[in-house]
């Protein structure tokens, strides 16, 4: 991570022109905006270098007695002159700008899709601030290359070629003279910008620390307001804030001085040209016109150079932003479909294996969180999973959706090794309630119809009833169709799991993946996620990570995991008569349990003889 971190710090601020290389097929898409960019950009660089040609017109025959008849035409000839160079101006404007906002905005969703594919370890890598940041602040970046940098770029490359062309042509003295001080002005901007570059990707990352915990504080903000730091977290932000205050100061400072030099260089030697052009015209050598001709080309050709400069830096900057987005374009998720990719059988059966299944967490390989695991499921099967915290129960779920491929043993779904499946039929067979079940935002039904968009309105009806949501649903203020998740009307917990639960029976996979939340309902709320849990688990192979008897009960098998192992493994009488691990875990466990024990029918209560990680 930290190596990561530099790299993409070192990119935002030296990375070399070719990293914008990946950008090019985004761009070569629409080669007819481009085209037209750059007609309207020679256009409006051409009607610039022509106002010059006018001018020394104006003075050298407009201000004779005789130029009195000519003056008009040449005034309405630079007219329109201007006119060309304002039309085209504002051609150059909006297909640069567009082409920009165009290319950014396939680039932002190309990398959206990418991140949709990867695999949840890439997201164990990274965090999910910084995702968020090279799709937001790096696509603007970009965003800044395309629609503004290589405009001016362009521009100014014309405009300078341009003026220098004419320069000569005016006056191939006084070029040479000219041409002789570029290096002298060129050579110390050079230097000072390297150093206005350094200084500005400082103020940068200063500011993505400053956001970085801004984003954590308004995460948390019920926590931090709950233990009383609201005011110290303000402070904290203020000093980071205040931090990126003055690294942008320096930058700021610098460039600014960068700027000073860089004008008086380039006023100095275009007043010492205009002093020795002076001497000519004294001297009658030099048309007055000619040489406010040539000045206006060295005042052109300066200031174009001035940009050219300016606008490298810009292009450095976006080098690094675009070079972070390629780097997620570049990944490949490490979990696809092989080829060939083996077919499941048709129909499904259900049946699920584990065979000798050693897995670690690539963020943590030297701890197996399942170590030779080894179990199946016959189609049907109810199958309760019960350990201390950390024993590698969600693993269990994860490895069976191919969230992650075991580096040891088989995961087998039907009978076919699942790391030699495709990742989407196999998931396609398996519905997943979720211990904290998320409702994204829209509509209920939408909730609903999640694993299933083409459902129709009447089977999503048909699984809330049988999920014992639709009555609630109904209550809603605007029923099926009342929004829900981000900004929307609040679910309780019960309310939730009864969605993902209508959720799961809409899918209608042969395997169900449950886990079971741990947080205590209210006792409507239970009975009713309970009556729902048993209509979904009918018929289905059922593996569920289990927090509550009532569940346990209803499970065929329970297998005991410890430490990435199953341990003990029978029905909750079995077990209880054993004495080990379950019976320990069942006193202090189940959430319902004391309930049961209260009404005579559970274990008995037993004190904790050993500590269970929670
Ligand atoms: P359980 O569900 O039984 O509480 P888990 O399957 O979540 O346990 O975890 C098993 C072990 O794997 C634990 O030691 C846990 O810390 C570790 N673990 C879980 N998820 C990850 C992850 N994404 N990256 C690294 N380690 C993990």
């Amino acid at each position: 991570m930290a190596a990561k971190q530099t790299r993409a710090a070192e990119g935002r601020g030296k990375a070399p022109l070719s990293a914008l290389r990946p950008l090019v097929p985004f761009a070569a898409r629409y080669r007819g905006r481009i085209l037209a960019a750059f007609l309207s950009l020679l256009a409006a660089s051409g009607a610039t270098l022509v106002v010059p040609v006018a001018m020394r017109r104006v003075i050298d025959h407009g201000f004779s007695p005789e130029g009195a008849a000519v003056i008009d035409a040449y005034f309405l000839a630079l007219l329109g002159v201007v006119s060309v160079l304002a039309l085209s101006s504002a051609a150059r404007a909006y297909t640069v700008s567009t082409l920009g906002e165009r290319v950014v905005a396939d680039l932002r969703a190309a990398v959206f899709r990418r991140l949709t594919i990867l695999d949840p370890a890439f997201f164990d890598r990274s965090q999910s601030g910084e995702i968020v940041s090279r799709l937001t602040a790096d696509a603007t970046q970009v965003k800044a290359v395309f629609g503004v940098s290589i405009s001016i770029l362009l521009r100014n490359l014309f405009l300078f070629v341009g003026a220098v062309t004419m320069m000569v042509i005016t006056s191939p003295k006084l070029s040479i003279l000219v041409l002789a001080a570029i290096p002298l002005i060129v050579f110390p901007l050079i230097v000072s910008g390297r150093g206005v570059r350094r200084r500005s990707r400082a103020a940068q990352d200063r500011l993505a620390d400053a956001s970085a915990y801004a984003a954590e504080a308004v995460g948390a903000i019920r926590t931090m307001q709950a233990f009383g730091r609201g005011a110290a977290t303000g402070d904290r932000f203020a000093a980071a804030s205040e931090e990126a205050y003055r690294a942008a100061r320096e930058s700021i400072r610098a460039r600014a001085l960068l700027t000073g030099v860089a004008i008086f260089l380039i006023s100095a030697s275009v007043v010492g040209v205009m002093w020795y052009g002076a001497q000519g015209v004294l001297a009658q050598t030099m048309s007055a016109g000619l040489l406010s001709q040539f000045v206006l080309y060295a005042v052109f050709g300066a200031g174009a150079l001035g940009q050219l400069s300016e606008v490298y830096g810009e292009l450095a900057q976006s080098a690094g932003a675009a070079e972070r987005l390629a780097e997620i374009l570049a990944t490949e998720p490490v979990i696809r479909a092989p080829v060939p990719a083996l077919p499941l059988p048709e129909p499904s059966r259900g049946a699920v294996a584990f065979e000798a299944v050693r897995f670690s967490y690539p963020t943590r390989e030297s701890y197996a969180a399942l170590d030779g695991l080894s179990f199946s499921a016959a189609p049907g099967e109810r199958i309760a999973l019960v350990g201390p915290s950390g024993a590698g129960k969600t693993t269990v779920l994860q490895l069976l959706l191919r969230f992650y491929d075991p580096q040891g043993g088989r995961v087998l779904v039907d009978g076919v090794d699942a790391a030699r499946v495709d990742p989407e039929a196999l998931r396609a067979r398996m519905a997943l309630v979720p211990q904290d079940p998320t409702v994204f935002s829209g509509s209920v039904l939408e909730n609903i119809r999640y694993g299933r968009p083409k459902a129709t309105e009447e089977e999503a009806r048909r699984a809330a009833e049988l999920a014992n949501a639709d009555a609630f649903i109904r209550a809603l203020p605007q029923g099926y169709g009342t929004p829900v998740g981000e900004r929307g009307v609040t679910l309780s917990g019960g309310q939730r799991q009864r969605i993902a639960i209508a959720r799961a029976i809409l899918k209608d996979a042969p395997i169900l993946l449950l886990d079971e939340a741990t947080s205590a309902l209210d006792a409507e709320s239970e009975r009713a996620v309970q009556a729902a849990l048993d209509t979904l688990m009918r018929g289905r192979t059922t593996l569920v990570i289990a927090h509550r008897l009532a569940t346990i009960r209803a499970a065929d098998r329970i297998l005991v995991l410890d430490e990435g192992r199953i341990v003990e493994q029978g029905t909750h009488e079995s077990l209880l008569a054993q004495g080990a691990l379950y019976a320990q875990l069942a006193s202090l466990q189940f959430t319902d349990a004391l309930d049961e024990t209260a009404r005579g029918k559970g274990p008995r209560a037993r004190p904790a003889a050993m500590p269970v990680a929670e």
